[in-house]
């Protein structure tokens, strides 16, 4: 064995303000050491409890079917579709980004016939496109969009889709993956059937959980199914049994996660929901602010920008590898770079949670205004943190 495999873990310490995981609150840290339980000890049912009752708080939702999934958010994408779709069902699904085609590439594998309302990278997606497909389908079982696409940083605007959803008949599928916990989620208010989410992003827990929450017609929608759910392991009727009064064994909880996302959610709720997106609407227009201080460009416009995640157009002539790693191995701080077509094209960087902070903007964007100089970029010193400094200010 090499010395390498040997001695105490020591990761080093990270601002993590990439596209997720963010950095958790020392509480949350807490939460992950406590006592295990069994995943049927009293004790341990009694947490459950608490964790669907936060769970419904954080997607204002009355939903009964609301539980977190072993997995990541990718599980919940998974678990939403597969629950829903039987093979010929026509799912609609607004593809603006990357997680918009990777909801198409899952929900196919469960053959649905897939049909894409597309929007170029950057742009939100218009109802009008929607209108227009759902009018050309005999019948459509879901109409399925991406809140806050974090591959381009723009938040879907839904209350519209919503409707023509309804009007068609079908379910409405939303990704809040990024936006729960950083941006007004309303499943109740604004007639979203389905709806899942991650636990790295703005609610702040380490990832592996993935909550999710069905509306009563979704729940009628799972109990009518003519085939079984396709995915044993994802399998609402299945795990309901479980989550609910039945307490039937399905697989073992992660225990120590729920613990965290039970922690994690009472902090959300004690900051108070609107409270914590109003924090997350200033951290944004701070970063934004400190950018164009320093003359670098957002990349999508305010009026559809995603606060928890800003996509920063790289200025030309410098290396986004170089940039990216001296953050890191300069400055411990962890942004993301851009995918598939925005790949070496943007910066995508995560304001998340108990990141969303002025200290986090601070932070960044001096060490930014120190690197870029370096790397073929001028910056006068200090402009972006006075431009920073004043969007606090206002
Ligand atoms: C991060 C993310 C996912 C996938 O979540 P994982 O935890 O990486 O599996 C899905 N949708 C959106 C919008 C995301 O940002």
């Amino acid at each position: 064995m090499s010395d390498r495999a040997m001695g105490e873990l020591a990761p080093p310490e990270r601002l993590l303000l990439g596209p997720g995981p963010a950095n958790i609150h020392p509480r949350v840290h807490l939460a992950l050491a406590a006592p295990l339980l069994g995943h049927l000890d009293p004790a341990f049912l009694a947490i459950m409890d608490d964790t669907v009752t936060l769970l419904r708080q954080a997607f204002r939702t009355q939903n009964q079917l609301t539980i977190p999934i072993s997995g990541t958010g990718s599980a919940g994408m998974e678990a939403a579709l597969c629950n829903v779709l039987e093979p010929g069902d026509t799912i609609v699904i607004g593809v603006n980004g990357y997680f918009g085609e990777r909801m198409s590439d899952m929900a196919s594998r469960y053959g649905a016939k897939v049909v894409r309302v597309e929007a170029p990278w950057g742009t939100a997606l218009q109802p009008e496109l929607f209108e227009a497909a759902l009018r050309q389908q005999a019948s459509v079982k879901v109409v399925a969009v991406v809140h806050a696409e974090t591959s381009t940083g723009v938040l879907q605007p839904l209350r519209e889709i919503a409707a023509l959803a309804k009007a068609k008949g079908a379910l409405f599928l939303v990704d809040t993956v990024t936006s729960l916990g950083g941006a007004d989620v309303r499943c109740d208010d604004w007639g979203i059937d389905i709806c899942y989410s991650g636990t790295q992003k703005c609610i702040g827990a380490p990832p592996g959980l993935a909550p999710l929450t069905l509306s009563p017609q979704a729940l009628a929608v799972l109990r009518a199914r003519k085939t079984k759910v396709a995915n044993w392991y994802l399998d609402l009727t299945l795990l309901d049994k479980y989550w609910g009064s039945d307490r039937v064994y399905h697989h073992t909880a992660p225990i120590s996660m729920i613990y965290s996302l039970r922690e994690a959610l009472c902090i959300t709720l004690e900051e108070g929901l609107d409270a914590r997106h109003g924090r997350h609407h200033r951290s944004a227009a701070m970063l934004r602010a400190g950018l164009q201080g320093m003359g670098i460009q957002p990349f999508v416009p305010d009026s559809i920008r995603a606060n928890p995640l800003t996509t920063v157009v790289i200025p030309a002539g410098v290396d986004d590898l170089a940039v990216r790693k001296a953050l890191l191995n300069d400055f411990s701080i962890e942004i993301g770079g851009g995918l598939g077509p925005l790949r070496g094209k943007v910066w995508r960087v995560g304001l998340m949670g108990y990141n969303s902070t002025p200290r986090s903007v601070f932070t960044f964007l001096s060490a930014l205004e120190q690197l870029l100089p370096r790397h073929g970029f001028k910056v006068s010193p200090g402009s972006g943190l006075a431009a920073a400094q004043h969007a606090l200010a206002t």
